[in-house]
């Protein structure tokens, strides 16, 4: 059909993505003639691949790791977000150059937005991590405008970098501050990969939160983390990362297929269930 629209996530290895499910649930849902396929790239040959693009008939695509830093400096159009984190998850024509934009920050505050409402106005944040997910973390903050956003690492020289990079309202720290840090914090989040399956660990113990604040975890494997499961226990109010994952494929969809799609509960369950059988 010469009309259909086709889209791709590429990575090395990509069989674990489960953006293949999402947009096929979308292409589904809305009867869109269109397809979603996984395609599995060496890190040698992306540039080759990125050319390929417009002569093999794809509207746009998203990127996985470990590409997302070079499809970043190998684009000439990117957008802001792109600039701020420093990496591309998705691709689309427009004038016929390929651009790159990063959709984790609005994944990020599109989940809080519908689990916890108002979260901008609650107070500092502290962000637990300073790699690749928490520069999408803190552009979302800055964004949203918070003014007093707390950076914690156990690599305190990667939390600094951030904290210059991000300038005013953006402080660093090493992990020895952290429970001075969350007194008077109202949003916890955590971006380390602490608390997945297989690196098992509480980030920051929520016990010194204040009884407002709102944690929130952007590992999704498990659902509830150490971190949710002990904020929860505490009466926080907790909000789990899967709705990250779905929301930052909205702006993708939008762009390849011209409809702007909807996380809905059927495609929150359906990922769960998919999370459910592969763990
Ligand atoms: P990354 O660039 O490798 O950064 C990892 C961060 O975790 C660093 O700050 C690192 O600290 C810290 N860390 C790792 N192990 C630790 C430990 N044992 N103790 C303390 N800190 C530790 O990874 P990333 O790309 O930012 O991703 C981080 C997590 O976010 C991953 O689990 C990823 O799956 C998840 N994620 C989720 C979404 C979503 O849509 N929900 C999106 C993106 C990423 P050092 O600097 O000291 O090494």
């Amino acid at each position: 059909m010469a009309d259909r629209k086709k889209a791709f996530v590429v990575g090395h290895p990509v069989a674990h993505s489960r953006s293949p499910k999402i947009h096929g649930h979308w292409l589904n849902s809305y009867g869109i003639a269109g397809s979603y396929e996984a395609i599995d790239v060496a890190p040698g040959d992306i540039s080759a691949f990125l050319s390929s693009l417009a002569g093999n008939g794809f509207s746009g695509g998203n990127v996985t790791i470990p590409h997302k830093e070079v499809v970043f400096a190998a684009l000439g159009r990117r957008d802001e977000a792109a600039e701020q984190i420093g990496a591309v998850n998705t691709l689309w024509f427009e004038d016929g150059f390929l651009c790159g934009g990063n959709t984790d920050a609005h994944g990020f505050a599109a989940n809080l937005d519908e689990h916890a409402p108002g979260w901008a106005g609650n107070g500092p944040a502290v962000v637990l991590g300073a790699g690749g997910a928490a520069r999408a973390v803190i552009h979302a903050l800055k964004e949203r405008g918070l003014k007093d956003i707390r950076i914690v690492n156990r690599t305190v020289a990667r939390a600094r970098e951030l904290g210059d990079q991000f300038g005013a309202g953006v402080s660093a720290h090493g992990a020895d501050a952290t429970a001075a840090l969350l007194g008077d914090a109202g949003l916890l989040i955590n971006t380390t990969a602490l608390g997945m399956h297989g690196n098992e660990g509480l980030p920051a113990d929520p016990a010194g939160l204040p009884a407002h604040a709102i944690v929130t975890d952007i590992v999704y494997v498990p659902l509830e983390t150490p971190l949710l499961a002990a904020a929860r226990q505490r009466g926080l109010k907790t909000v789990d990362g899967l709705g990250m994952l779905l929301h930052q494929a909205v702006p993708g969809f939008e762009r390849w297929f011209g409809r702007r799609p909807e996380v809905t509960p059927e495609l929150r369950a359906m990922i769960v269930a998919d999370l459910e059988t592969s763990h």
